[in-house]
């Protein structure tokens, strides 16, 4: 089955009490047994519930895989696949990750004995010269936030192979509609549902996909186990939501290239990140692995002010200055000053993370609207 047809069929089928061809929401925390142990597959909703069911068999689905598992964040998530290592276990990751990615390894599970080493995986040498007997994880994220650096997910997939390790590709920028993981040689990819998954900025969820029995029992024991599960109605808005995700990401992806295309001949702007673009230094790399390169853009300005960009972010009407990413609304963000502003200047400045650095998160809105916005707050 193609894409669109599994985001819109997957996981669900008619309700077999009504008819109802939406997935009802089970708003339910427990099931009545007909006898001792005999129920008709749910016991009780941390567990397993219907409307989580058929929303993790829907993603699983369009990741190309066989087992999902849905959370209540996409930390949630990440925390379920970290509790899969021991103490004195190692994970080899990126060096400009999510700033909560790289808040739970360093301040939550270190302090477990696990080691983690952050890395430019851009080179693939530097992440190989890493590997040793306790190397148990390869964590990727591509492209990244901001700075829309792209790994290459098979080169990766070799080391982990090689290491015996298990490779996990957060996948929350690209999608699956633009980029599967899992076919691409991942144990196990990590979306941040929240964003694009969900599509309309209303719910906050993660997600897991693997398609390994034994790699599927231990996601499944620590999600019961750990009890971070997500809500039935939130699993329902998601459903509702994915829906449409091809549709949506297509037009991301169009008018992602637009204002990309505008700002790299715009004269007050440096540069622009968006990995579309020939003279992105990794465009081989994600044409190779993507199918699109989607809305999300970063650029700066010339002569690195400060205060140019604040008042840029400031002075936009449809662009509006948020945090998060992925919804149907086109969103603008300063990460110097929001997203990495826990990181220290030199620090953020070497990874690229300029005073003048914008985010855009490129809506689903009329792209000439989009366009005609920034100019009029660059102008
Ligand atoms: C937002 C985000 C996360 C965290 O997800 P939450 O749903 O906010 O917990 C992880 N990775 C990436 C790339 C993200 O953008």
């Amino acid at each position: 089955m193609k894409f669109a047809t599994k985001a819109i069929h997957a996981g669900v089928h008619p309700d077999p009490a009504t008819g109802a061809i939406m997935t009802p929401i089970y708003q339910t925390s427990t099931y009545v047994q007909d006898g001792v142990g005999n129920h008709k597959g749910y016991e009780y909703s941390r567990t397993q519930n219907p409307t989580r069911h058929a929303l993790e068999k829907n993603i699983a689905a369009i990741e190309n895989g066989k087992f999902g598992a849905c959370f209540g964040s996409g930390l949630a998530a990440i925390d379920c696949v970290l509790k899969m290592l021991n103490p004195g276990d190692e994970v080899i990751s990126t060096n400009d990750l999510y700033g909560g990615s790289y808040r739970i390894f360093k301040t939550i599970f270190e302090k477990y004995g696990i080691i983690f080493h952050f890395v430019n995986m851009q080179d693939v040498d530097a992440v190989a010269a890493l590997v040793n007997e306790n190397t148990k994880m390869i964590w990727v994220e591509t492209p990244t936030n901001p700075m829309m650096n792209i790994v290459d997910i098979e080169a990766m997939a070799k080391i982990s192979k090689a290491a015996g390790a298990m490779l996990c590709v957060d996948n929350t920028f690209a999608t699956p509609y633009l980029q599967n993981p899992l076919d691409l040689g991942a144990d196990m990819v990590m979306h941040s549902v929240t964003k694009y998954l969900g599509g309309h900025s209303d719910v906050v969820m993660g997600a897991l996909v693997c398609s390994d029995e034994n790699i599927a029992n231990e996601m499944y024991r620590i999600q019961n186990s750990s009890g971070a599960v997500t809500a039935p109605m939130d699993s329902f808005l998601v459903l509702r939501g994915i829906k449409t995700l091809h549709l949506r990401v297509q037009r991301h992806c169009e008018n992602g290239e637009k204002v990309a295309r505008f700002l790299a001949t715009h004269p007050k702007i440096d540069k622009v990140y968006w990995p579309g673009i020939e003279t992105h230094p990794n465009h081989e790399v994600a044409k190779r692995q993507m199918r699109g390169f989607g809305g999300m853009i970063s650029f700066n300005l010339k002569g690195n002010q400060l205060e140019d960009a604040l008042s840029i972010v400031k002075k936009v009407e449809i662009f509006a200055l948020a945090e998060s990413l992925g919804g149907v609304e086109s969103l603008i963000g300063h990460p110097a000053t929001m997203t990495h502003a826990s990181i220290p200047k030199d620090v953020r400045e070497q990874s690229g993370v300029v005073d003048s650095l914008i985010r855009l998160s490129v809506g689903v809105e009329d792209a000439d609207d989009l366009i005609a916005d920034l100019s009029q707050a660059l102008a």
